[in-house]
């Protein structure tokens, strides 16, 4: 192949392809296709939830981070016809045909086919997402009359989050954080419910006992209710059925979240294997030879694209492609609003000092030393205090 005239096209803006694409830069004619205009940096969605980041923190555009040497096209991609060699996408007549095709097309919500869930439930993978949530938690709030029974207002304020995995710990703790919030600036009686419903014997299952404790203890100090060895059985508009001991228990709900599992996007389980010219990362990668497999994660999609970017150079100019081992960056989870626990080099800080070193952390790991410019400036002068929940319309 010709270097310089090689079409490269990255299918994807997130963190697979947003970095490799950045990485490719100036590699042959490179094209980014992406469903979304901008790129999200997803472990911070729960802080976009809580407003103590805004949209432009987390969720640059795509055309603001690439340069001239990146085409970026905004669109669905609708068909991948691998003998071809083209790609077709929503509302453009023109299919968009490549020489090295990138998947980074990421997972979608896995509803693991639970009665209603996919119809009722919310997913909480974008930035549309934390707004419909913050506008069912807002609606729920204003429901409640001011002279309501602390009972009252707490039925009314019951929210089920579902998964008990660093997703559900995060989501639960900030959403309850701020429901409490809400309670007291309105003066209402009471607290809100929030319950986090979990199918094996304890929460996080996949981290380490160090973290786990501090996790546990902020789940009970922002009055999260955990159900583990519980099961899901049905969800409806108001409320969600769940199965433990084998009896079966209906809670009314102001809204149900779904965070129990990510699956492939169903756009690749079409494509068949074997086609060196296609390479694949991020939550799509799939990888034999790793027992018993590793999770899908952005600093794994993140140290994939540069190895990514110099395999497809290789690929290009004929050479061997190359492995190599992946590295373990620690651990941070947000655990509310005022507090997080950071786990790096086996040793784990807590509380609102680990709630910095992941605004720190998380700072250096977005996309390009300009918007981590802005950024950190914006966090540092302006600083990052949650919105409140105020009535709609305020
Ligand atoms: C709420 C949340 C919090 C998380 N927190 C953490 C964390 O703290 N630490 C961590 O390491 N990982 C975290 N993760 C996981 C991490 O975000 C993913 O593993 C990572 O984003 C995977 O990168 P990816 O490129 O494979 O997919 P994504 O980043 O999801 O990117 C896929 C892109 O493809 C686009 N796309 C999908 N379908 C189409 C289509 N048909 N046409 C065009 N474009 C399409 C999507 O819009 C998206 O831009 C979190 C995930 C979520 C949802």
């Amino acid at each position: 192949m010709a270097p310089a005239t090689t079409k490269i096209l990255i299918l994807g803006g997130g963190f697979g392809g947003l970095f490799s694409a950045l990485e490719l830069a100036g590699t042959g004619d490179v094209t980014l296709v992406s469903d979304e205009d901008h790129f999200l940096f997803k472990p911070m969605l729960y802080e976009y939830l809580s407003g103590e980041v805004d949209a432009w923190h987390i969720a640059p555009d795509c055309k603001e981070l690439l340069d001239e040497r990146v085409r970026f096209v905004r669109g669905v991609v609708t068909t991948i016809d691998l003998e071809a060699r083209a790609v077709t996408v929503a509302e453009r007549a023109e299919s968009i045909s490549y020489d090295v095709l990138v998947l980074a097309l990421g997972g979608v919500t896995n509803f693991a086919g639970v009665e209603g869930a996919e119809q009722y439930a919310l997913p909480f993978r974008k930035l549309v997402d934390a707004n419909h949530l913050r506008r069912r938690m807002t609606e729920a709030l204003d429901r409640v009359q001011p002279d309501a029974a602390p009972q009252d207002a707490r039925s009314a304020l019951t929210f089920a989050v579902v998964g008990g995995g660093a997703s559900g710990v995060e989501l639960s703790t900030k959403m309850a954080d701020l429901l409490q919030d809400a309670l007291r600036r309105r003066a209402l009686q009471g607290e809100p419910r929030v319950l986090v419903i979990e199918m094996t014997d304890h929460v996080v299952p996949g981290m380490g006992e160090e973290i786990r404790k501090f996790v546990e203890q902020a789940l009970f100090e922002s009055r999260v209710e955990v159900h583990t060895q519980t099961r899901v059985v049905r969800v409806a508009p108001n409320s969600i059925r769940l199965e433990h001991n084998h009896e079966q228990t209906e809670v009314a709900t102001a809204a149900v979240v779904w965070v129990a599992g990510v699956r492939v996007n169903p756009l690749v389980e079409q494509l068949v294997r074997g086609h060196e010219n296609i390479f694949a990362l991020g939550d799509i990668a799939f990888y034999k030879d790793v027992v018993p497999t590793l999770a899908g994660t952005a600093q794994l999609a993140f140290q994939q694209s540069s190895l990514l970017a110099s395999n497809v150079r290789r690929f290009i100019e004929g050479r061997e492609l190359k492995s190599r081992h992946f590295v373990e960056l620690g651990e941070a989870v947000s655990l509310g609003t005022e507090r997080a626990a950071v786990l790096s080099a086996g040793k784990v800080i807590s509380g609102p000092l680990a709630r910095q070193a992941r605004f720190a952390l998380y700072t250096q790991r977005l996309p390009t030393w300009h918007h981590r410019l802005r950024v950190g400036a914006s966090w540092f002068f302006e600083g990052t205090a949650p919105r409140p929940l105020q009535p709609l319309g305020f």
